[in-house]
């Protein structure tokens, strides 16, 4: 092992001790307190869509959660997700990406139809749970104009529930992301259309439109591919 590779791995694993240590005092999170909190800011859905729609619009979601929304829709999996723009290429032609986003079309979430959310019982949780999000254990608001409306004190500790659960599986992900992920050598930018995901369970590889293996672990990238691959923190 080179000496780069090494602190590469060492980076990698401190930052799955940190997110460890992060998962434990998540667990710790008082719902009922929390949800004091969200009362003083207070919430009421206005079903204005903006949430659903813009360019500011990008809904990360996790495997399960995609494999929950193609039972509900019998949707393929490219049909419910997208991998990211943003990413960088390997010396062999693939864009390397993490995690998915729910796919759009026209500038909006694809499963939001006639003003509502053709998915909501199976709806990931970064949407049952705006405009809030915790970060590092501490409430977040994104922009919405439902803030400040009047939200009774059941509906806050649900709220609040959720949210730990969010927050608790947000970490569990990223920490198996990190168990799995292997670094690749940079190389220039190209048109191959293929295209690696790094997520929780390991390696997707798509070509053109379609996901090529459902899960590619690095035992099946190229053999100078492996030779040449190294971890780094993310
Ligand atoms: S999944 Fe549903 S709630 Fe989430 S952005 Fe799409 S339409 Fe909106």
């Amino acid at each position: 092992m080179e000496r780069g590779d090494r602190a590469g791995r060492n980076d990698q694993e401190d930052r799955i001790s940190e997110l460890r240590v992060a998962f434990f005092a998540a667990k710790r999170i008082s719902p009922a307190k929390l949800a004091a909190q969200i009362q003083v800011d207070g919430f009421s859905c206005l079903q204005c869509g903006e949430c659903c729609s813009g360019q500011d619009n990008s809904v990360v979601v996790f495997p399960f959660e995609i494999r929950a929304i193609q039972a509900a829709t019998d949707l393929d999996w490219l049909d419910v997700v997208s991998p990211p723009e943003e990413g960088e290429w390997d010396k062999y032609g693939y864009f390397h990406t993490l995690e998915w986003r729910v796919k759009k079309e026209n500038d909006s979430c694809r499963f939001y139809q006639n003003g509502r959310c053709s998915i909501y019982p199976v709806r990931p949780m970064l949407c049952n749970t705006y405009p809030f999000y915790l970060d590092n254990g501490i409430l977040q608001r994104s922009e919405c104009r439902g803030l400040g409306g009047k939200i009774e004190p059941d509906e806050a500790l649900r709220m609040a529930e959720r949210l730990i659960k969010r927050y608790i599986t947000e970490i569990r992900e990223s920490i198996a992301l990190l168990e799995r992920y292997r670094d690749f050598e940079r190389g220039e930018a190209g048109k191959s259309g293929r295209i690696v995901v790094h997520d929780s369970e390991g390696e997707h590889r798509i070509t053109g439109n379609k996901v090529m293996d459902e899960i590619a672990s690095i035992a099946s990238l190229p053999a100078e591919a492996k030779a040449s691959s190294h971890s780094r923190s993310l």
